[in-house]
C-alpha cells in the first residue's frame, strides 16, 4: 500500500468501521477529533475595534465612570450617565463658527450648579 493510499484512506475515512471496508490503517477516533479541531477550512484572526474606554472631567481630570460601570461595559461609546455641556454660537455672534463641548464629573457639575446659581443671584440683585 502506497502512502498516497493511506492518505486517502485517512482523508476519506475509509477504515471508520461505519464508513469504508479498509481495516488498515487502524480507524483512530481520538486522532480524527483532532483532525476536525486542525481543520484547515476554519480561518482564525484577531480583530481590533475602537472602543471607548473612558471618559474624564475637564474641570477635575477625574473619569466620570464609577469602577464597577467601567467593569461592566466593553465600550462607553454608550455611556450617559453624567454632564455634557454643549455650545454653539452662529451667524452674527462674536463667537461666530465656534463650538464647546464639556464633560463633567458629577462633584464638578454640582460646583459648577452652584456658580450658576450665585450668578443668577447676583445678577437679578442688579
Ligand atoms: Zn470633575
Amino acid at each position: 500500500m502506497s502512502a498516497k493510499e493511506v492518505e486517502f484512506i485517512r482523508q476519506f475515512r475509509s477504515n471508520a468501521p461505519e464508513v469504508g471496508y479498509n481495516r488498515w490503517p487502524k480507524f483512530n477516533s481520538q486522532a480524527l477529533d483532532l483532525t476536525i479541531e486542525e481543520s484547515p477550512m476554519k480561518e482564525h484572526s484577531v480583530q481590533v475595534t475602537r472602543v471607548v474606554s473612558d471618559i474624564t472631567c475637564d474641570i477635575c481630570g477625574q473619569s466620570v465612570v464609577n469602577e464597577a460601570q467601567k467593569n461592566n461595559m466593553a465600550n462607553l461609546d454608550s455611556f450617559a450617565e453624567y454632564a455634557r455641556l454643549v455650545a454653539e454660537f452662529g451667524y452674527g455672534s462674536k463667537r461666530d463658527g465656534e463650538k464647546f463641548q464639556f464633560d463633567f464629573c458629577e462633584g464638578c457639575f454640582e460646583d459648577l450648579l452652584s456658580k450658576i446659581n450665585k450668578l443668577k443671584a447676583v445678577k437679578k440683585a442688579k
